[in-house]
């Protein structure tokens, strides 16, 4: 489903990915983890091509999305992100967050997004605050319905990037677990995340990476019971 392929990319003269080589199959779950600015953003950005790369390939669905004349839009509707700041619409309600794209990218008949959307909003424990606004919701809250506004577009991708980082403790657990519900449809997911438990419990490997490469990807039962590279093994002591 996802394929990097020797990528490689700069900020100047800094090199933030070195030769990344990575694939994803379809219904797999993979956390990404490592230290702060290893790359981890950088990278998961680039497979939605919020970043150019300077070298390699990333093919999604067979399709290289870096080819000239590549469709952003048809990508974008394949790829759904979720960010560490929710950036939901703040001037409209809930419903029309997640309405917003299928009405306005894709063309859906209101109604059949509405639909759609409500049915999303249960999904995540939101049906009684389709009518809220942001503002008025706790960060949790937000966070679900961000995670609902990428999945109206039904895409076979699903992309989080520390999406329970800027949550106060008592709401990271709802989002996990919404999240968790999700791997367990089969959705494929790339997870940038450094909740552990959600990694050991849910998904298929765990990827680590320090200075821009990728220094293991591993089955979490042998990541977190072995890891073979010493900068893991360090990483792993300080956080657990
Ligand atoms: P992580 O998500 O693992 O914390 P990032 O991908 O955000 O790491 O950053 C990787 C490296 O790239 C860091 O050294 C960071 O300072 C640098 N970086 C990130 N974004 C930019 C940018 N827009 N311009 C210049 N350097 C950047
Ligand atoms: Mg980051």
């Amino acid at each position: 489903m996802i394929n990097l392929e020797k990528v490689n990319k700069w900020y100047g003269a800094h090199h933030v990915l070195k030769d990344v080589d990575l694939s994803v199959g379809r219904g797999e779950v993979l956390v990404v983890c490592g230290p702060s600015g290893s790359g981890k953003s950088t990278m998961i950005r680039t497979i939605n091509r919020l970043e150019p790369i300077e070298k390699g390939r990333i093919l999604i669905d067979g399709a290289d999305i870096y080819a000239k004349g590549a469709n952003l839009n048809a990508l974008r509707q394949k790829i759904g992100f979720v960010f560490q700041q929710f950036n939901l619409f703040p001037h409209m309600s809930v419903l029309d967050n997640v309405v917003f794209a299928p009405v306005n990218i894709r063309k859906q008949p209101r109604k059949q997004a509405m639909e759609l959307a409500r049915s999303l909003l249960a999904r995540v424990g939101l049906e009684h605050k389709i009518d809220a606004y942001p503002g008025s919701l706790s960060g949790g809250q937000q966070q679900r319905v961000a995670i609902a506004r990428a999945l109206a577009l039904q895409p076979p991708v699903m992309l989080f990037d520390e999406p329970t980082s800027a949550l106060d403790p008592e709401m990271v657990g709802e989002v996990l677990q919404v999240m968790k519900s999700l791997a367990k449809d089969g959705m494929t997911m790339v997870c940038v995340t450094h909740e552990m438990g959600f990694a050991r419990d849910v998904c298929d490997r765990v990827v680590f990476m320090d200075g821009g490469e990728i220094l293991e990807a591993d089955t979490p039962e042998r990541f977190f019971s072995a890891p073979s590279h010493p900068r893991a093994q360090r990483f792993l002591a300080d956080i657990l």
